[in-house]
C-alpha cells in the first residue's frame, strides 16, 4: 500500500512518536512524505521514505497529485488547526482530493493510531 505522511510544525513530535510506535507495519509499505516530515521520520526511525518538497513549497500538491492520479492508499496529516499555514489552500485541495478519491485521511493522532492499528491487525487493505 502506498501511504502519505505529513505533519505541520507544531505536530512533528507528534508524527515521529507515532512513526517509531508503528515503525514495523509501516515498513511493510512504501512511504511517501512532504520534505521535512520525510527527513525527520528517516531519521528516527530509518524508515525508507519517498521525500517530496517542503509543504509549503509544494509538497502537498505533490501529494495531491499523487491522490488524483489515484496513486495513494491512505494519508496520515496531523494538522496544527491553530497556527495559520501560509500554504492552508494546498492543504485544503489535499483533503478535497482524498474524498473525491474516497482515501482515508487521518488528521490527527487519535484517528491516525484507529487506521495504524487496522492496518497492523490485518483489517483494512485498500479501498
Ligand atoms: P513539511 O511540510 O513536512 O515540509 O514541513 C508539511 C506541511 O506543512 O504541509
Amino acid at each position: 500500500m502506498k501511504i502519505a505522511l505529513i505533519a505541520h510544525d507544531k505536530k512533528k513530535n507528534e508524527i515521529i512518536e507515532l512513526a517509531k510506535r508503528y515503525r514495523e507495519v509501516l515498513a511493510l509499505h512504501e512511504l511517501y512524505a512532504t520534505g521535512t516530515t520525510g527527513t525527520l521520520i528517516m531519521g528516527e526511525t530509518g524508515l525508507s521514505i519517498h521525500r517530496m518538497k517542503s509543504g509549503p513549497l509544494g509538497g502537498d500538491q505533490q501529494i495531491g497529485a499523487m491522490l488524483a492520479n489515484g496513486e495513494l492508499d491512505l494519508i496520515i496529516f496531523l494538522r496544527d488547526p491553530l497556527t495559520a499555514q501560509p500554504h492552508e489552500p494546498d492543504v485544503s485541495a489535499l483533503m478535497r482530493l482524498s474524498d473525491v478519491q474516497k482515501i482515508p485521511l487521518a488528521t490527527n493522532g487519535s484517528s491516525a493510531t484507529i487506521m495504524l492499528e487496522s492496518l497492523k491487525n490485518g483489517i483494512y487493505f485498500g479501498a
